[in-house]
């Protein structure tokens, strides 16, 4: 409904002008006969056009005019008044109608009204826009303003940017007016473009994110509101575009992701296992070493207690809590028991938030299993090594002090007597012997000799050096050798050291029956047999009598050995690639096979 003011003071003319105005039953008019009523009334009440009259009984529409208030007027005049009425419309009016005698300007007022009132509403959006435009110019949001174009409405075209749009864009207003999106040129994220469109299309509000071109060329990243805007009749005409420039946070955002992802990597690529719990001890990250040393994977333990990754091992779980809840603690040692039989090292220090507080800990895992072990093995080593010098050394030292303080003593049991001092040194000797070729083979102090050796030939000059010893124990010794053999890279000394050891050892526990040796090719391989009748190994020993010192306990019988020669033939297999594995029975024989990778 528009209200209209009539001003007139002619009776008739009042009548024929209401009836006119009447037509329309969106207009509601209050008539005033004379400026002193109209002054009341306007005083009250606002109108959204007023139609008068030039010349009243108590003065003229000039003064209205002169008043400057914004509805617009349309003045009456009398035939013949064209001057005034040219005059009124200089002073601010808004059209004239001649009331001609025939009244025809009654058939045109009511399309002068709504021209009126139109132009009022658009006078009025124009001031209105004019003063949100002035009021965002310096704004800290880019601001676009779109107007809606009700043929388009899915595409409303800009009408204004503010200078934060230019600064954040690096287009200025003008460049952008008449577009529709024009923020969206060069933003690659579909979802963001269908996400604005459809709010535009369904006239809501939405915030999101776009990654945009800056005309530079350069990337800039905003968070981007859209408001539809209503104007005064309630109807959505136009859409604000509201951006902040989020481009360093961004920036930071990826820093952040891409210093997370090289913490990943480092992570990862550490032989150490690294934890890293929060001050609940709940794991919050955890590498691939510390998985697999705990036994665990990613998602049975990512916000799990660390505590509880530790169930299978030998400390309590109070224990281990206590040290936990230390601030620091190094080189804690924890006896895993699954999913293996782990010695670890843990240490573990705490890290502060930004009050200072405790709000977790990063713990290292250093798996030092293998070092403990060698340690335990040297000092059981030097333990043998000592106790195995000693048996020889005491007979020595007593035999040759018995011999020394008898001066007496009968030439048969002097002869006797020398006889053990000279096995004993003998014996003395071979240990010492033995020993150090260990060392050596295993310090990897001697280099090998390699080159392409006939193993075959190393076979026949260790059987003749054999021969004598197995015919005077009444042992048959034989071998047999594939022909056409290919050659082995290896060290000769280093393959007749293995014979040697095999052959020597088969010789001395076998009584009845004899010794076999073969070398045959199996695929990619040279095998090597060195097959006896003897007494045979007891299975519980298979893998023992590779240990050094180990001598597997025969009841009754006392076998000369220094119980490291299978610990040396074990050695040089190794250095080769190959393996060792044996077949034996007790009583009924032995058989070792090792397998040379032909290389
Ligand atoms: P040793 O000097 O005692 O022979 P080795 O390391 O060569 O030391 O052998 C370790 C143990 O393995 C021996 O004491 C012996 O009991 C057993 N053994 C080795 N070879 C044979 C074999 N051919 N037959 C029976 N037992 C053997």
């Amino acid at each position: 409904m528009y209200n209209i003011l009539l001003i007139e003071d002619d009776i008739v003319d009042q009548f024929a002008i209401k009836r006119a105005v009447e037509q329309d039953p969106e207009y509601s008019y209050t008539m005033a006969s004379s400026l002193k009523d109209a002054r009341k009334i306007l005083r009250a009440q606002q109108f959204d056009a007023i139609i008068t009259d030039y010349a009243l009984g108590d003065g003229t529409a000039q003064e209205i005019l002169n008043s400057k208030i914004d509805t617009p007027l349309i003045i009456t005049t009398g035939a013949g008044d064209e001057e005034i009425a040219v005059k009124a419309m200089k002073a601010g009016a808004y059209d004239y109608l001649v009331k001609d005698g025939d009244r025809n300007y009654l058939k045109i007022l009511p399309i002068t009204i709504e021209n009126a009132i139109q132009y009022k509403k658009a006078k009025e959006n124009e001031d209105w826009l004019r003063l949100v435009e002035s009021a965002l110019l310096n704004a800290y949001g880019a601001v676009i303003i779109t107007e809606t174009d009700p043929e388009k409405p899915v595409a409303p075209k800009a009408i204004y940017a503010n200078e934060a749009y230019t600064k954040l864009t690096g287009f200025k207003g003008n460049e952008v007016k008449g577009k529709p999106f024009p923020f969206l040129k060069g933003v690659q994220n579909n979802t963001e473009i269908a996400k604005i469109k459809q709010a535009v299309k369904n006239e809501k509000s939405v915030t999101t994110e776009i990654k945009g071109l800056h005309k530079n060329g350069s990337i800039y990243w905003a968070e981007l509101t859209l408001v539809p805007v209503l104007n005064r009749e309630g109807k959505h005409s136009h859409w604000l575009y509201i951006m902040h420039d989020i481009t360093a946070h961004k920036l930071s955002e990826e820093l952040l992701r891409q210093s997370k992802e090289r913490l990943d990597i480092i992570l990862h690529s550490i032989g150490d296992g690294v934890v890293v719990i929060n001050e609940n001890q709940q794991i919050m990250r955890i590498n691939y070493k510390a998985k697999e040393l705990l036994g665990v994977t990613q998602t049975q333990v990512i916000n799990n207690k660390f505590l509880d990754t530790l169930k299978h091992c030998r400390e309590s779980r109070d224990d281990i809590l206590q040290i936990l809840n230390r601030r620091f603690f190094a080189n804690y040692e924890l006896h895993l028991k699954k999913p293996q039989n782990r010695i670890l090292y843990l240490t573990g220090n705490t890290f502060s938030d930004i009050h200072g507080k405790s709000s977790g800990k990063v713990i290292i895992i250093r798996d030092v299993t293998k070092e403990k072990e060698i340690a335990q093995m040297k000092n059981d080593f030097v333990s043998n090594v000592s106790h195995e010098l000693r048996t020889p050394l005491a007979s020595i030292i007593g035999f040759s002090s018995t011999i020394r303080n008898d001066k007496n003593m009968p030439r048969e049991i002097q002869e006797e007597f020398l006889t053990i001092i000279y096995d004993e040194s003998q014996r003395l000797s071979h240990l010492i012997e033995d020993i150090l070729n260990l060392s050596r083979i295993e310090s990897g102090q001697i280099k090998s000799k390699r080159e392409d050796i006939d193993i075959g030939a190393i076979i026949k000059e260790v059987y003749e050096g054999y021969k004598i010893q197995a015919e005077k124990k009444g042992l048959e010794l034989s071998y047999q050798i594939e022909e056409n053999l290919p050659t082995l890279y290896a060290d000769v000394n280093e393959i007749k050291q293995i014979l040697i050891n095999l052959v020597g050892n088969a010789i001395k526990f076998t009584d009845n029956g004899g010794v076999f040796i073969s070398l045959i090719k199996e695929n990619a391989f040279l095998i090597l047999k060195v097959q006896d009748t003897g007494i045979g190994i007891p299975q519980s020993d298979f893998d023992l009598i590779f240990e050094k010192f180990h001598r597997v306990e025969r009841v009754g019988r006392q076998i000369e050995g220094t119980g490291l020669g299978l610990s040396i033939v074990k050695e040089i297999v190794n250095l080769y690639n190959g393996t060792i594995k044996i077949e034996s029975e007790e009583n009924n024989g032995t058989c070792f096979k090792i397998s040379f990778p032909i290389s």
